[in-house]
């Protein structure tokens, strides 16, 4: 029974790290090789075309027909000089991972021979047969086909497996009738909206702003455990997380794990992810352990957003393909196992200008302080006014096991800015805001603008409780789970920075031609907006009971779950944010409204399916097996004529196993139950919230019941690995 533990035990312990040696020790000699980037465009392009898709990426200006031919022909030609056959549309479903459908170059000609082609047409739009991809009812079968179309401002790059090379193209992936049917779509609507917001309000300060990109940095935990015990967890591989399992003896109390060495296998696995990543040009910079054992964590450097989330994304998936090289498997679950700390994905994010500056870094003069002061206020507004929208997005199954948990974020959307920046933010407010006469001036605007610190960013504090704080030069989102597709809650804050940055020209407006100078205006809203906002500031630990209690008495929201937290998509003010800004239609939201809540109860239902077999089928076997036994050797005992205080403790083995068992049988035939009951009603948000108060609510009973016949079964006969197994072995 409990042989495959020890057999994968076995191997596990014997697994040498695997030896890698990546292409050069330089990193630049083989950094980007696989990308058909700026360098490659020049080369496999005539002028014509690199113009045209540089036209494309910095004006989003579209590629016409002629164009997309040449460009086709020359990424052909460029691909097939490195030995690739097929090429592939790649996009992101909202399934949350990525999608790719290959098709080879080549094409049969009349003469009944063959030649390698590749069309402007191929290379603009497909057509993936997607109807098995979620599409929250919005095609119904009549207009069941969606197609994909090419990003240009994402560079096409070869994905390397095992038995051939492919031409990955990114993608957005629409309904026919225009609908998103992904998370790029929205996410590049966002940005270009936010483009617009803000170069209009740079314009204030700098006319030689023509464009504000955002950019993102995204520092990516996850764990690692040996291939052999994961595929001994039914659990593990179903749902990525452990549905059981006694928390080790010895776990991340002794805080020896966070920047201590990497273990062998591990730091080969690392490198050679590494290696492959750099190649495609991601970026990656860092590498460490984290808190808990048998966790990492890698971060890129930051890039433009839309690259940094396809960087991301295609990261994730190469760290699990390459796993396997290694005989380890990656786990990306937001809380793979309980008692130990869960993986985020910090979403640093900030606004960088086509002049190179940074308008979320403080500045050395007055008015560049002024400029900062701006967006880093309107951002503080932006979510203070939609903490609920920013809320749903990172809401999912498996974060709803972090956040709120005390070693992740709360499920309180607050900002956290530090000391320096706190007392600035108040020093303003309370302040007057005067225009002086210029002669008054001493240097500064006369505004009032208090000095801001220049060296915020080596000592700005580090408050690890807060779901988003600013750390310097950019702004932290750390309540976005680690297996997350960032573009969803990316869409989210730029949308809503964007919406902020519009409104606030138009108060500045309204005072300018009241006859206020234009700085004095600004310098008016700016502090009417920290007045307004100033609720979301929290500088405390987030971890706490008081913070929850004193949110709830300045009316901020602490949405637990994900069913409640995703109502908020189909409020009005949500549908206004998006609407006006041509992010989404109404009927999209609904429509990921429902696929959201659809995805919720599956995995759920997936979990209490999964609870329910290995407790029917390995657990209680094994439980009242060792039972037997136990009672046999008290027999044996009464035989030999020992009663009394010489049977007893295994007489309260024996009684404890028979009530646990108890227990968890009667707890997974009502768990059954209320399946069944879920199952039949027809809302998506009602089935959703019936899975998580219903179903989801025998989870604790049937897994502490477990874990405690864990501790006193016969170890030889426990099917699953255990805790310290996973987590320590490798
Ligand atoms: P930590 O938060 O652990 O101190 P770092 O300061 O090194 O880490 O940054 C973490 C991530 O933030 C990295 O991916 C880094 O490139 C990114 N980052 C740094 N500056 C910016 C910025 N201005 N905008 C967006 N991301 C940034
Ligand atoms: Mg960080």
């Amino acid at each position: 029974m409990s042989l495959l533990r020890f057999k994968a035990l076995e191997s596990a312990m014997r697994r040498p790290a695997v030896k890698v040696t990546p292409p050069s020790t330089k990193i630049s000699d083989f950094y980007g090789v696989n990308v058909f980037d700026k360098s490659k465009m020049k080369e496999f392009l005539s002028k014509e075309a690199f113009q045209s898709v540089m036209s494309s990426v910095e004006l989003g200006i579209p590629v016409d027909r002629t164009m997309a031919d040449q460009i086709a022909a020359g990424l052909k030609s460029w691909s097939m000089s490195k030995g690739v056959t097929h090429y592939s549309h790649w996009f992101q479903p909202l399934t949350g991972s990525t999608a790719e459908k290959h098709d080879s170059f080549f094409e049969p000609t009349v003469d009944g021979k063959s030649i390698e082609k590749f069309s402007g047409d191929a290379l603009v739009q497909q057509e993936p047969d997607a109807s098995s991809f979620p599409n929250g009812g919005i095609r119904s079968t009549f207009e069941a086909r969606g197609y994909t179309a090419w990003d240009p401002s994402s560079p096409a790059f070869i994905m390397e497996s095992g038995s051939g090379l492919t031409l990955c193209i990114p993608t957005v992936f629409v309904s026919y009738t225009g609908e998103a049917l992904d998370f790029k779509a929205p996410l590049l609507k966002a940005l270009n909206s936010l483009d617009k917001a803000a170069t209009a309000v740079c314009q204030y300060f700098d006319k030689s702003v023509t464009k504000v990109n955002a950019s993102l940095g995204i520092e990516q935990e996850y764990f690692v455990v040996d291939e052999d015990l994961f595929y001994a967890r039914p659990d593990l591989v179903s749902t990525g997380r452990t549905l059981f399992g006694h928390e080790s003896a010895r776990n991340q109390q002794l805080e020896d794990h966070y920047f201590g060495s990497i273990p062998e296998r591990v730091y080969a696995y690392m490198l050679d992810f590494e290696t492959e990543a750099l190649k495609l040009g991601i970026p990656l910079k860092t590498r460490h352990n984290e808190v808990a054992p048998g966790q990492f964590e890698c971060a890129p450097i930051y890039e433009e957003i839309n690259l940094a989330i396809d960087h991301n994304q295609l990261l994730m998936d190469l760290m699990d393909k390459v796993a396997r090289r290694h005989k380890l498997k990656v786990l990306l679950h937001e809380k793979p196992f309980a008692g130990v700390n869960g993986s985020g994905k910090h979403n640093n994010w900030s606004l960088i200008t086509n002049t190179g500056k940074n308008l979320l870094s403080p500045g050395k003069t007055p008015k560049n302080n002024l400029m900062f002061l701006t967006f880093f206020v309107n951002t503080i507004k932006a979510v203070y006014n939609h903490a609920d929208l920013l809320r749903s997005s990172i809401a999912s199954v498996n974060n709803d096991h972090r956040l709120g948990a005390n070693e992740a974020p709360p499920a309180i959307i607050s900002i956290f800015l530090g000391e320096q920046l706190n007392d600035v933010l108040d020093e303003i407010e309370s302040s007057h805001v005067v225009n002086r006469k210029k002669k008054e001036m001493s240097g500064a605007l006369g505004l009032n603008i208090p000095k801001i610190p220049q060296i915020l960013l080596d000592n700005t504090d580090r408050n690890r409780t807060s779901p988003f704080a600013f750390t310097g030069n950019k702004f932290e989102f750390r309540a976005v789970g680690s297996s997350a597709n960032s573009a969803n809650p990316m869409t989210v804050l730029n949308a809503i920075v964007a919406e902020q940055l519009n409104l606030f020209r138009q108060d500045v407006e309204k005072l300018v031609k009241k006859g206020e100078k234009k700085d004095v205006a600004i310098m008016k809203i700016i502090r009417q907006y920290i007045k307004e906002s100033k609720n979301i500031r929290f500088e405390g630990n987030g971890y706490s009971d008081e913070w929850a209690a004193e949110a709830e008495k300045r009316g901020l929201s602490n949405i637990k779950t994900t069913p409640k937290a995703l109502d908020v998509l189909i409020s009005e003010q949500t549908a206004e944010l998006y609407t006006k800004q041509h992010i989404f239609t109404e009927r999209e939201l609904h429509a990921r409204h429902e696929i959201f809540l659809e995805n919720y109860t599956k995995k759920i239902q997936i979990e209490s399916r999964i609870m329910g077999d290995l407790v029917t089928s390995q657990i209680i076997p094994v439980a009242l097996n060792y039972q037997t036994k136990l009672v046999e050797n008290v027999r044996g005992l009464k035989e030999l004529g020992l009663n009394g205080t010489s049977t007893d403790s295994q007489m309260a083995t024996i009684t404890q196993i028979a009530e646990r068992v108890n227990i968890i049988q009667k707890a997974v035939n009502e768990m059954i139950e209320e399946r069944k009951k879920a199952n039949a009603l027809t809302d998506a948000r009602e089935m959703a919230i019936a899975y998580d108060e219903k179903v989801k609510s025998f989870f604790e009973t049937i897994r502490y019941n477990v874990d405690k016949l864990e501790l006193i079964i016969d170890d030889a006969q426990w099917p699953l690995p255990k805790f310290r197994e996973l987590l320590f072995i490798k």
